[in-house]
């Protein structure tokens, strides 16, 4: 079998994965900022890593995965002097800023359940961690590489950059950040304008904000995932994982704040996912193409031309690598839909095939492949490939045309299913009326029992199981030819 090679975007290429503690394996991945309801944007980096918690977990590592919740006090970036969204919210609708941020994480579970995206070890949260941030910040301030200024604490990147490399992740020099970093409000209160905010003094209208020994403030944003994953995963750890979006500058922020309160750089591999775009464009909301998961589950945006179900929207971006920048579009979403009912289709004729004497087909070489294929940076477009091979020798058994005999027809139906459900996390729904189809029967035979009980007399009985379901919200109504029901609001 061949070894687990990963994509390190620190070292730009694909090496061997090496443990610092094997068979233990210490994740951690940039989490969702809860600042409204989950989007496309957030599939993504979901579904990549979910995949390497899979997969990882399959090949036998434990693994400790520590995806975060950016709630509430971090502003976006250092140049957003306005009010925090989650503050603004609250007070609007006179909410307890811990209510906004948990109908926003709530939304965000229900839509990772329905994407069969597995809770991680652990989700710690940016405000249950301040003290920790604090500590750290406290460590580079001792070390001489921040510097307070009007309450807030910045690091100083020029100083970091004279002895480390700031930009070794990204690739960026700090030369040509001074000529691209553009001059904002606020920005004044720093000694350069690439500095970046380790405390930041909260203005008035922030509601959400902690005391210190610099101003009753908050920590900024880069410091809470640095703190977290050394709070969870120790001081170094092996994998950090987000999406391409935040290797600069919050990731390259990570390490240099690491590298100065731990004395090291902290991560050994790092790992980004590539970005959505839709029909071509990049997404956001002023291109009005901003679209929400629970949009695309219901179909309820104008970009769409029909609801797609979270399997297809999984399996189509586990069509792609997920180092490959992938595009939405109408075309594509449908063209997933179809080959994933092959799939679902291929799934339920191989339940139904029997074993032949012999066999034609050669299974080791084909369970090799889908390893290799997982083993070569999580290529899961080959894998699909693969495992349509496998759908076409499902069909060509079924007509007799190839065979395998007992033992890899069994080794056969294990692996693919152990590939499709297990590792790319893919599931099949109900199909849909089964669930609709339930109910009515079920409310018969409950009304069956009802009118035998006043039949009996029982009215204790029949007057519990009418309470009951009016508590549910389910109304009944006698009528001479029996009960009617209906479900309320
Ligand atoms: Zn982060």
């Amino acid at each position: 079998m061949s070894e687990l090679i990963l994509f390190n975007t620190l070292s730009r290429k694909k090496e061997p994965l090496s443990l610092l503690r094997p068979p233990h394996v210490g994740l951690y991945v940039c989490g969702p900022t809860v600042y409204g309801d989950a989007h496309l944007g957030h599939a993504r980096p979901a579904i990549t890593f979910d995949l390497l918690f899979r997969y990882l977990t399959h090949l036998g590592y434990k693994v400790r995965y520590v995806r975060n919740i950016t709630d509430v006090g971090h502003l976006e970036n250092d140049a957003d002097e306005g009010e925090d969204k989650i503050a603004k919210k609250a007070r609007l609708e006179e909410l307890e800023p811990m209510e906004v941020v948990q109908q926003f994480t709530d939304n965000y579970h229900r839509n990772m359940r329905q994407l069969n995206v597995k809770s991680p070890s652990i989700e710690p949260r940016a405000s249950g961690h301040i003290m920790e941030q604090q500590e750290m910040v406290r460590k580079i301030i001792k070390a001489g590489y921040a510097y307070q200024s009007n309450g807030s604490v910045y690091f100083d990147v020029a100083m970091y950059n004279e002895k480390y490399d700031y930009g070794r992740l990204s690739g960026r020099k700090l030369e040509d950040l001074l000529t691209q970093t553009r001059e904002l409000d606020g920005q004044s209160e720093k000694r350069n304008p690439y500095d970046f905010a380790l405390w930041k003094k909260a203005a008035p209208e922030h509601i959400m904000h902690w005391p210190s020994e610099w101003s009753e403030g908050f920590p900024g944003w880069h410091i809470e995932c640095s703190a977290m994953s050394s709070r969870y995963l120790g001081e170094e750890f092996d994998i950090h994982g987000g999406g391409l979006d935040l290797l600069f500058p919050h990731h390259e922020c990570e390490i240099a704040q690491s590298t100065i309160a731990n004395g090291k750089p902290a991560v050994k591999h790092w790992m980004h996912n590539n970005m959505i775009t839709i029909n071509g464009q990049k997404m956001g909301k002023s291109l009005g193409n901003f679209i929400t998961l629970d949009e695309l589950f219901s179909g309820g945006h104008k970009e769409l031309k029909q609801a797609y179900s979270p399997m297809t929207i999984r399996f189509f971006m586990l069509q792609a690598h997920y180092r490959s920048t992938l595009d939405f579009s109408n075309e594509a979403l449908q063209a997933a839909e179809k080959g994933f009912d092959r799939m679902r289709n291929a799934m339920e004729t191989m339940a139904k095939l029997s074993p032949a004497a012999s066999s034609s087909l050669n299974y080791i070489d084909f369970e090799k492949s889908c390893y290799e294929a997982m083993n070569d940076d999580l290529n899961t477009p080959v894998l699909v490939a693969r495992l349509f091979e496998g759908v076409k020798w499902i069909n060509q058994m079924k007509e007799g045309k190839e065979s395998l005999n007992e033992n890899d027809l069994n080794k056969f139906k294990s692996l693919v299913q152990m590939f499709i459900f297990d590792i790319l996390g893919l599931r099949f729904e109900e199909k849909p009326g089964q669930d609709d189809q339930l109910t009515p029967q079920l409310m018969d035979m409950i009304l069956e029992l009802r009118q035998e009980a006043k039949q009996k007399k029982d009215f204790s009985t029949s007057d519990k199981i009418r309470d009951t379901l009016t508590s549910l919200g389910i109304k009944i109504k006698d009528t001479k030819e029996g009960a009617e029901w209906e479900i309320g609001e």
